[in-house]
């Protein structure tokens, strides 16, 4: 999810419902129209998801369009960041992301020989990080479930250059913290939803209770990760009393809460765009009780809006950050490719089908085929759902979050 206007026209990465299934909104870069889309009747019904979609085809390559420097899509995005889902699978049923009546028992996960093996997940990460990826993050599905994750971390801990990062629920953290900060894991983020215990019981819908997840920050602020991003996806109506507490919790702290626009990811959450609260009325609920202002971006394409407290004589009194994905598109500066549980590239967090490397790394592709059909698949990308969401493209059947990764 995110932005930056470029070229418009775009190649023939239809891999999202805003270039490919309605194209007529693709050259729309008008922002402040979202704000028309006002609904009251989910435009996502909860229902069955669907993971059947069939793999696109690789592009070929345009010969001499790489300068082996920056890896640029139609857009001229470059490729920085890739965020890897170690698994489908989750503890938790957030009813924005895992809804029970979806995710139930007989829900069928990715069986064992559809993962990709670390070695696998390993070898794509380095063919990225060749051609230009900064930044890793480990996600899923709850990326903690994977059995021996420390293992994998220890493993891309060894690629120079990168940013080695991973999202949370927090429920298996105040057991591994030490484990991952010693595997050579940098930065951590954790998803709390509200300090409510009543409300966050029942957001992650599976009674988990919310002092667990707070030790759970506590213990990785011990073993050394000093600054925790905290991740709060805020629904009108469920959660946003607990907005200004949740600053409240934080301020005066390292660590840094990040609220989040529900999103339309997936096709089984029941979202509509009544249920969004714009970060803009976050910032000025938290404004009216701890004065703050706007803070520069820490680098180009920074999903999060800083914000800093400005509480009269306290240097420390810390930031948040809000993630404006529905009410502030940022896909013209989308840095983003999303590595899938079984081994697809996708380009965009709303896309409905990705590009199977798997196929190709247990065909036997060498090292430089494989770097081919990276180079294939960001050269064709022209991603900007964000951009062009409607009620319409929003009804569509995207990928879910929990299988490429959030
Ligand atoms: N299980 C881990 C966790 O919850 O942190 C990692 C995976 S989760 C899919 C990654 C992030 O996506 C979480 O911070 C979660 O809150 C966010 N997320 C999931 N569904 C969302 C939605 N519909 N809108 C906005 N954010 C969402
Ligand atoms: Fe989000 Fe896709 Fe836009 Fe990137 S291109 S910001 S993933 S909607
Ligand atoms: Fe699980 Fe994370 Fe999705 Fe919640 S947001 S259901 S914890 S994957």
């Amino acid at each position: 999810m995110s932005s930056a206007g470029v070229a418009e026209d775009g190649g023939a990465g239809f891999d999202t419902v805003g270039c490919d299934m309605f194209p007529c909104y693709g050259n729309r870069t008008d922002t402040t129209r979202r704000y028309t889309l006002y609904m009251v009747a989910p435009v996502i019904p909860i229902t069955k998801a669907d993971t059947s979609a069939r793999a696109l085809p690789i592009p070929a390559a345009a010969a001499g369009a790489f300068d082996g420097t920056t890896l640029r899509d139609t857009r001229g995005r470059p490729i920085r960041d890739l965020r890897i889902s170690v698994t489908d699978r989750c503890n938790f049923r957030c009813t924005y992301c895992m809804p029970k009546e979806v995710f139930d028992q007989n829900y069928q996960y990715l069986p064992h020989a559809e993962v990709l093996s670390f070695e696998e997940i390993e070898r794509i990460a380095r063919v990225a990080v060749g051609l230009g990826v900064k930044k890793i993050r480990l996600t899923g599905g709850e990326p903690l479930l994977r059995r021996g994750i420390e293992d994998l971390v220890a493993m891309l801990a060894q690629i120079e250059g990168i940013d080695l990062t991973l999202t949370t629920n927090g429920s298996a953290l105040a057991a591994k913290a030490a484990k991952l900060k010693a595997a050579g894991l940098h930065r951590l983020t954790v998803s709390l939803d509200s300090l409510d215990d009543k409300t966050f019981r029942s957001m992650n819908d599976v009674d988990y209770p919310v002092d667990k997840v707070l030790e759970a920050i506590d213990a990785a602020n011990a073993a050394g990760f000093a600054q925790v991003k905290i991740n709060m996806v805020v629904k009108r109506g469920v959660n946003d009393h607990d907005i200004v507490p949740m600053a409240r919790r934080f301020h005066g702290t390292k660590n840094i809460v990040r609220f989040i626009e529900f999103m339309d990811v997936g096709a089984t959450n029941g979202w509509r765009m009544d249920d969004v609260i714009p970060s803009r009325e976050v910032v000025a609920r938290i404004n009216a009780v701890f004065p703050c202002a706007p803070a520069n971006p820490n680098h180009v394409g920074e999903v999060a809006e800083r914000w800093k407290y400005t509480d009269a004589g306290n240097e420390d009194a810390g930031e948040f950050g809000v993630i404006s994905s529905v009410t502030e598109a940022f896909c013209s500066t989308c840095t983003r490719a999303r590595l899938s549980t079984d081994g697809s590239i996708y380009t965009c967090l709303f896309a409905q089908r990705g590009y199977d490397l798997k196929s190709l790394i247990r065909g036997g592709a060498s090292g430089d085929a494989l770097r081919e059909a990276f180079i294939g698949i960001w050269q064709q990308r022209r991603d900007n759902y964000s951009e062009v969401r409607t009620a319409e493209t929003a009804k569509a059947k995207k990928v879910e979050m929990s299988f490429i990764g959030g």
